[in-house]
């Protein structure tokens, strides 16, 4: 028997990324997964795909309640689906700062909202939340971003609290930069983009960029009954950035 075979785990931005090799390492692994995404058309089988809006409680209830209902219950939920911002402080105007901070904050906490009745009853549940390095690094030129990183790893501790005597877990991963399609629009956007991802490369302390499949390692750990008594933890997989 697989490890966790038997478990029903949701994947917020599921279909691209870190959440898409989360997603199918949670499968490979053996656990019924549900992904929900803007965009769910790539998600194929045994993988189920759920049409969601993070920053939009009404499209998050239904489909998390379209999602739990075909899988039977809900024990990991991975709240994963974010997006980025460049600039200072100077730079996002006040529509910026909030549509950022509803994707990255209030979708995390719309989800796992919807998601508690379902892990209240379960006997293994976890959530992790996907955090970044930003939250605790200073980045240059992130400052939302980082803010919303930063409210995060608040949320992750503050949720582990308050419900440890439930039986839920709550841990997140704080990546460095990770080479998903995300960092990939960035690099398009360089004169020469393949210039800019050696430059890219060569700033990490390991050479390289940490992979998406090395984060999902890390996630599904925190979700699997092996981290059983892991809650409230914040696990770099940065290729050593966060020691700079
Ligand atoms: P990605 O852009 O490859 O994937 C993000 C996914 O989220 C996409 O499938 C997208 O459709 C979905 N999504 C975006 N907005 C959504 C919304 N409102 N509702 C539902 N789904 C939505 O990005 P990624 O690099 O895999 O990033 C995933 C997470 O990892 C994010 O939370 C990001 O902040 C975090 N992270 C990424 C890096 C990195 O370097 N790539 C580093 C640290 C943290």
């Amino acid at each position: 028997m697989s490890e966790l075979s038997g478990l029903k785990a949701l994947v917020t931005g599921g279909a691209s990324g870190i959440g898409r090799a989360t997603a199918a390492l949670l499968a490979a692994r053996g656990a019924d997964v549900a992904v929900l995404d803007l965009d769910p058309s790539a998600v194929g089988e045994p993988l189920r795909g759920y049409l969601a809006d993070v920053s939009d409680d009404a499209s998050v209830r239904s489909a998390v309640a379209a999602a739990a209902e075909a899988l039977g219950g809900v024990d990991i939920l991975v709240n994963n689906a974010g997006i980025g911002a460049v600039g200072t402080v100077g730079d996002n105007d006040d529509a910026e700062w909030h549509r950022v901070l509803d994707v990255n904050v209030l979708g995390m906490v719309r989800t796992t909202r919807a998601a508690l009745p379902r892990l209240r009853a379960s006997a293994h549940a976890a959530v992790v939340n996907t955090c970044s390095i930003a939250a605790t690094a200073g980045l240059p030129q992130r400052a939302l971003y980082s803010a919303s990183k930063g409210a995060v790893l608040s949320l992750t501790l503050a949720m582990a609290t308050d419900h440890v005597r439930e039986g839920i877990r709550v841990n997140c991963v704080n990546p460095g930069t990770a080479d998903t399609p995300w960092i990939g629009r960035l690099l398009d956007r360089a004169a020469d983009p393949a210039e800019e991802r050696k430059a890219l490369d060569a700033r990490q302390p390991m050479g390289r960029l940490v992979t998406a499949e090395e984060v999902a390692a890390a996630i599904v750990y925190l979700a699997s009954p092996a981290a059983a008594s892991v809650t409230g933890t914040a696990l770099a997989v940065d290729g050593g950035m966060q020691g700079l």
